[in-house]
């Protein structure tokens, strides 16, 4: 067995222990240098890479190699050029020629600093309460953190693009404007845009009626740095699909980074043209997931101190434990009791905070969700018509959402199967009891399945 064949052993086994966005991002580049007595060197793309082989994964690599290779003591990394990991000749050449490279960026930069010191604010449009600084870790988000991180201190080197998904509230927002405004601290010389890809798309069909698209593209391709959040936004809409993708060539080639957020995998986005997604794709790609009860225990600690609010643990506690479902809900769920205690002159004691947060807290029922909530988001979620779950059609492409519809209706609001089945133009019980054993069956089996699950779920229940 060769060094390679070895490595590729090993990385069979490693894939099966962690996950694929945990694999992609910290074994994606890697190969092994040398081994000699005992020792084992693992060439890796990134010192960020080399931290994380070398700390949390090494035991698990070593035990790895050890089942092909008993007498393995020892593993390090090291960081090996990227001219020996490119392939495409394009790259080699940006790679070799680094002070040229330099030059042009420089020369870009002057232009646009002076051309554009006016709107520089507004291009930014970045918030700066969303920092790394005031970002909780848990372990929902320690691997898009890492990469935001990693990602804002060398920007277009690392990984490019990356590709944060995630349900709402989870702090997708705040990771990519904590990119932008590292860079900004870091180097605020350097022209950066983030921008919704709604906000793109109106921005697009302005310069469009006002004859001005080469302005448009000419603007953002002057800059570092591109971040474009909910992504998802623009599936569906050609034109500005093509001029995002010739903006993302452009910025890509000069290795300029771009980071791009969205509620789930590039794969899962409906109608993006396969170009796009084969772009997202061949970068790196990670998840941000609902966070444990610790870690919205440490987000409560922490965003009530910010505030100078002091919460009794078991409060803390009594809070996170019923506000489970995203962020955003749990920092409206703090500020109510803020406002509360505020204006009534009251300490935020136990028995006051479950009198003020009972509404929320209380059944989903009462939240006001009902089914058409339930199927509304499935329908949007799966680019089909609502109407169209509810009747009778039986193709796949509308079958499958329907029973996911009635297996979250089931699940989520507790209606009965006969319930179900009247929702649902009067289908039999049987029929929402088949639905449900299926979709229940196939959550467990299947990865894409669940996450879909977990997409919907999050969506559902941020309704307000
Ligand atoms: P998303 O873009 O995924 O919908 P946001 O980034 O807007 O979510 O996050 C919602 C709110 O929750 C924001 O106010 C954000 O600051 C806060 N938040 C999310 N995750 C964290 C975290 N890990 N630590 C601190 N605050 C967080
Ligand atoms: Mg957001």
């Amino acid at each position: 067995m060769n060094n390679e064949e070895l490595w590729q052993a090993v990385l069979g086994e490693i894939e099966l222990s962690i996950s694929k966005a945990q694999f992609i991002t910290w074994f994606k580049d890697t190969v092994i240098l040398s081994n000699e007595n005992g020792k084992v060197v693992v060439g890796v793309p990134n010192g960020f890479a080399k931290e994380w082989l070398e700390n949390k994964f090494n035991a698990n690599i070593v035990k790895a190699i050890r089942n092909f290779q008993e007498d393995i003591r020892e593993l390090t990394c090291t960081i090996y050029g990227p001219q020996e990991k490119n392939t495409s000749g394009k790259s080699i050449d940006m790679v070799k020629k680094p002070s040229q490279m330099a030059k042009t960026v420089d020369l870009n930069n002057s232009v646009s600093i002076q051309n554009i010191t006016q709107q520089k604010q507004s291009f930014y449009q970045i918030n700066q309460r969303y920092t790394f600084e005031n970002f909780i870790v848990g372990e929902n988000n320690e691997l898009a953190r890492a990469a935001c991180y990693a990602v804002s201190q060398e920007l277009g080197n690392t990984y490019n693009p990356l590709f944060i998904y995630g349900g709402v509230g989870l702090g997708k927002t705040h990771l990519l404007q904590a990119i932008g405004n590292e860079v900004i601290k870091k180097n605020p010389e350097k022209n950066i845009i983030y921008i919704s890809s709604e906000r793109f798309t109106t921005e697009l069909v302005d310069s469009i009626k006002n004859q001005k698209i080469d302005q448009f593209k000419e603007k953002y391709q002057k800059i570092s740095l591109l971040i474009i959040d909910d992504i998802q936004f623009i599936s569906g809409k050609e034109k500005t699909q093509d001029i995002f993708f010739h903006i993302f060539n452009f910025l890509y080639q000069l290795n300029k980074q771009i980071v791009i957020s969205s509620d789930r995998p590039p794969r899962e986005i409906q109608v993006l043209e396969d170009r796009l997604r084969s772009r997202f794709e061949g970068g790196m790609i990670v998840d941000v997931c609902s966070p444990d009860l610790e870690t919205r225990m440490a987000i409560l600690r922490a965003k009530s101190s910010e505030k100078n609010f002091f919460l009794e643990e078991d409060v803390v506690r009594f809070i996170a434990e019923n506000i489970k479902n995203n962020i955003r809900e749990l920092e409206g769920a703090l500020n109510r009791v803020m406002a509360s205690c505020d204006l009534n002159k009251k300490t935020p004691s136990m028995s006051y905070v479950k009198e003020i947060l009972s509404d929320i807290i209380s059944s989903r029922k009462k939240k006001g969700i009902n089914h058409t909530d339930v199927i509304k988001t499935v329908a949007e979620f799966y680019g089909i018509d609502e109407k169209e779950i509810a009747n009778k059609g039986r193709k796949k492409r509308i079958a499958v959402p329907r029973q996911i519809a009635m297996y979250l209706i089931r699940t989520e609001l507790d209606v009965s199967y006969p319930g179900i089945g009247e929702l649902f133009g009067g289908r039999d019980h049987t029929t929402a009891l088949h639905a449900f054993k299926k979709i229940d069956k196939q959550l467990k089996e299947d990865e894409k399945m669940a996450e879909d699950i977990k997409i919907l779920k999050n969506k559902i229940f941020s309704f307000n």
